[in-house]
Parts: C-alpha cells; structure tokens; sequence
C-alpha cells in the first residue's frame, strides 16, 4: 500500500536532538521523534468511513496493515513519528512546558490537494509525558472518536476522527479524583487534522525567548497552512493574527449556536487552525444554561463555562499575541485586532442567534428579543436543543406558542403564573417580529431546521454507547455514529435520540459530571 507521504513538520522544523523517551525539558525544538507503544492485542472498533475516503485509504483499510497502524504496532515505512513541544495557560495560568503527552504524530500525507495529519492519542509515552502514562482509556475515546465526527456533520471546524482500536492493555485511572483507581480498557483513537499545531507551540518558544525558532514556526505555520497571507513580514503576521482571530471566532459562535461547551478551553487546546481541538470533559447543554460546565475539575470556578466560552477565545487570543509579539514589536496594533475581535464577535453571536430564530432582516428591537429570550429560557429548566428546533414549527400564532415547544420543559409543572406570563409576552413580541420578516413561513422553517440541529451527542447518550462497548458491544456506538452524520435531518427511525435527558442521567459520572481523567 503506497501512501502519499508529504512530511513537513518533522522535515523544516528543527527537532529535540535526544532521541531516548525519557521525561525532559525540550529546548530550541519544535518536536521529538518518538515510537508508540506497541499495544498487546490491538483491535478495531470503529472507523470513520467518510475520513477513509477523504485520505484515500479505501484499499489501505481493508488490508491487516491499518490496525497496525492505527494502532501503534507498525509505524508506516519512511516515516519518523513525533511528539510535538508545547506549552500553555491552564485555567488562567502559565503552565510551563506541557507537549504531546499521549498524542504520537505519525506523519503528514498529501490526498486530492489537501495535506492532512495522522496523529495517535493513547499510543504511549513521550518526553512530554511528565507524570502521567502516555495512555488513554476506552470511555474517554469513545467519547472524543464519536464526537470529532458528530462536529463536522453538524457543520463545526474541528479536528477528525479516522479510527478507534482497543489496545488489550489495561490503564489504571481515578475517574473521579476520590482515590478509587480502577483497571479500565486501553484505547487508541486515530485523529487527523491539516495541522495539529496550537497556540502552546508558540507560546513555549516564547517563554524559552527563543525568538529564532518562534520565526521558524511562524514561517512555517504561514507558508503551509496560511499561504494566501504572503512572504514573510511584520504586515503577514498581523494578517496572520487576525486570521486566527477570525478562525477562533467563527469556531466558538458555532459551538454557542449548537450548544457544545468544550470544558478545557486552556492555550495548549486551542488549535492555530481554529479548529476544535482535544475532546475531553466536554459535554452539550441539556437544560439552557449559561453557567453550565460539564467539567467537575472547574466547577469551583466555573472558568470555561458555556456563556462565558467567547471571551475566553478572545483571552487564549491575548496570550497568542503575547506570545508571538517579538516578532512584530508592535503592541498598539495586536491590541487593535483584539479590540476588532471584542467588537465582532458581539455581532457574530447576535447574527448566529437571529438565524436560530429565523429572523433575516435587520430590525433594531432583535438585541434586546434574544437578551429577553435568554433570560426565560433560563426561568424554568428548558432543553436548548429540543427548544430550537420545535420553534420552527412556530407559525406565529402566541397562543399555540407554548404547546409548539412543550416537549422543551424539563418541569412542565413550572410553566404557570409569572413564568408562563413571561414566556407569553416574549412569544408575542416573536411574532409581532416574525411578521416584518420578508422570507415565507415555509423558508424560514427549513432554514431554522438547518442551523438549529435535532441531534446532538448528549453525554448520557455517549454514556450509554460507553457501558455498552465496556461490555463488548458497540452496535451503540456504530447507530450514534450513522445518526449524527445527518444531525439536521428528521431521521425518524432515531426519533426516539430526540429527547430530553433523562432522569437517571441527571446526577450520574460521565452524563452530568466529568472530570479530565481520561
Ligand atoms: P489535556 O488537558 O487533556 O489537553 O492535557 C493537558 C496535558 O496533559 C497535555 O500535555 C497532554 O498531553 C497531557 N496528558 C493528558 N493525559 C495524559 C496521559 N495519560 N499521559 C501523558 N500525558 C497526558
Ligand atoms: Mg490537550
């Protein structure tokens, strides 16, 4: 099987020059090369069919060779796996030097003009490994195979998922942090994305006050990934910084606009592609809330809470800027796109949310609609997805409004006096608005039905197809899998994904409460 190998990363950049896997302080590098682990009894899951396609790989997957790779048995020929060094702000604050800890890049190829990159998380030690295994378990990478995917078909720039093997080896975790670790499942999930590189890559090297190789990076990132931004030059990284700005933008009003909260939205998460990146305590607003994160590790603080996830993007932007100032010396104008960014993405959000509504013209008032919709929305515990996508069967008539989005209420009990009251004032503004609308009922409801998504990856359903593949089956997996490529379309046979959480999910680990053990 001949793969197009187009290596670039370990190929321009410069390389750690120890070559052994002990735990270091990496300086003046962009990577070590390193070798996964070789599992004991590897087997495969699940594969992505479309990403198979999408790298050519419909003879390669057939052939015994694929788990081999994929896997960590077999590293491909003329081809020289690599960690990649990077450093971060976690929670808020620097972190030092952190890297592909579990994550083993196995090399770039080229398919119908696109470059992609074969990663494997879960494939082993790396010098970057600092205390932990290098390992990864069956629940958390079910949960990040499943969602990758279920991201990209609901139209969310994201890095894929090709493939989830098992790798017949044991991992001992402490899911919750109490001090019960417990043997689990080991797993291996095959990512690729055109890159992998996050803001952490740069802002290592400026810690280190490595300004050479922080330019070689930069040249690098802009010759391969941004090569419309021109030659090398103060002018390109700031079109270059903006880009990013733009990227990360787009990324996190697309995540308010389907509910996701990534839950670790620390530097070293956030790719330089703008891409989703890293799934790991993640999870999908049931009830709407804005305080909501599904991350016990930040529930104290509640720091990448839902409502608060764009302000964060524009934080984690700073720290970009920060980082890759010494290349440009010229603060004034960094801070000027950050303002730009401050300004924007209020006006992202407000579009992304009239579209939800299905509101196209520009009127004054539709601030203030959507301030007041949030605000009820938030009254009695109402389900963010169903809500959305029952509202386009609203046709205008405020009295019917209330039974179009029953199946929403988690407490149908709740909505009577002041509650009901509110909801009844904010529907007839709805359709008092609704009304100056130039586009037909029936255009409007097709168009609400294509931004608002009626499935999600909901954590119990992810939880379910976890207990189910814990037990050797994943006919779960493979039916969330075929239902979320199509998360806009009716599907009726999965109508019955089309609900709310249920009550057992409520208080139960992995549905309302995850932590980052993985
Ligand atoms: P995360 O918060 O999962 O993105 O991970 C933060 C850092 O911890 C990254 O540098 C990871 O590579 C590293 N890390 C997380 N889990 C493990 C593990 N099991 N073994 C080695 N490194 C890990
Ligand atoms: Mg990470």
């Amino acid at each position: 099987m001949k793969l197009n190998i187009k290596d670039k990363f370990n190929k321009d950049l410069p390389s750690d020059p120890i070559f052994e896997n002990s735990r270091r302080q990496v300086r003046n590098a962009c990577f070590s090369f390193v070798t996964p682990k070789k599992p004991s009894k590897p087997s495969l899951i699940h594969v992505s069919s479309e990403m198979i396609e999408t790298l050519g790989f419909e003879e390669f997957a057939k052939t015994p060779n694929f788990l081999e790779v994929f896997s960590g048995v077999k590293v491909l020929p003329n081809t020289n796996p690599y960690a990649m060094c990077y450093g971060g702000h976690q929670f808020g604050n620097w972190a030092g030097q952190l890297g592909d800890g579990r994550a083993i890049n196995l090399a770039e190829i080229e398919n119908k003009d696109k470059s992609w990159a074969l990663q494997l998380k879960g494939a082993g030690e790396t010098p970057y490994s600092r205390n932990a295994d290098g390992l990864a378990v069956l629940r958390s990478s079910i949960r990040e195979y499943l969602c990758s995917e279920a991201m990209f078909h609901l139209g969310v720039p994201t890095t894929r998922a090709l493939s989830l093997s098992l790798s017949g080896d044991e991992v001992l975790r402490d899911v919750m942090y109490d001090g019960n670790p417990a043997n689990e499942k080991g797993a291996i999930v095959a990512r690729v994305a055109p890159s992998f590189i996050r803001f952490g890559n740069f802002e290592i090297l400026a810690a280190q006050r490595d300004d050479k190789t922080l330019k070689t990076l930069m040249d690098f990132t802009i010759k391969h990934h941004y090569p419309h931004l021109g030659k090398p030059s103060k002018g390109t990284y700031l079109r270059f910084f903006k880009e990013v700005c733009l990227r990360s933008m787009d990324m996190v009003i697309h995540w308010q606009r389907v509910g996701f909260v990534h839950g670790v939205m620390n530097t070293d998460n956030m790719s330089i592609l703008g891409l989703t990146i890293d799934y790991g305590p993640y999870g999908w607003l049931e009830d709407y809330n804005l305080d909501w994160t599904p991350n016990t590790t930040d529930s104290a603080h509640k720091r990448y809470r839902f409502g608060t996830q764009p302000q964060i993007v524009l934080w984690n932007l700073l720290q970009l800027a920060n980082a890759i100032y010494p290349l440009i010396e010229d603060a004034g104008l960094l801070q000027d796109i950050l303002n730009e960014y401050q300004e924007e993405v209020q006006e992202a959000y407000l579009e992304m949310m009239k579209s939800k509504l299905g509101l196209f013209d520009k009127e004054e008032d539709d601030r203030k609609l959507i301030e007041d919709l949030e605000e009820v929305l938030e009254l009695s515990e109402t389900d963010m997805t169903i809500f959305f996508r029952l509202l386009a069967d609203f046709k205008g008539e405020a009295e019917k409004a209330l039974e179009a989005v029953k199946d929403a209420f988690y407490n149908p009990d709740e909505i009577k006096g002041k509650i009901e009251a509110k909801w009844k004032i904010w529907f007839s503004q709805y359709a008092v608005r609704l009304e100056k609308e130039s586009k037909s009922v029936a255009e409007r409801s097709k168009h609400m039905n294509s931004v608002n998504p009626k499935y999600v990856l909901r954590n119990y359903m992810a939880q379910l197809a976890i207990d189910a593949a814990e037990d050797g089956d994943y006919s779960i997996i493979d039916e969330l899998f075929t239902m979320l490529k199509k998360p806009y379309d009716e599907q009726k046979t999965y109508q019955k994904w089309f609900a709310r959480r249920p009550d057992w999910a409520r208080h139960k680990v992995g549905c309302s409460m995850l932590s980052c053990s993985s």
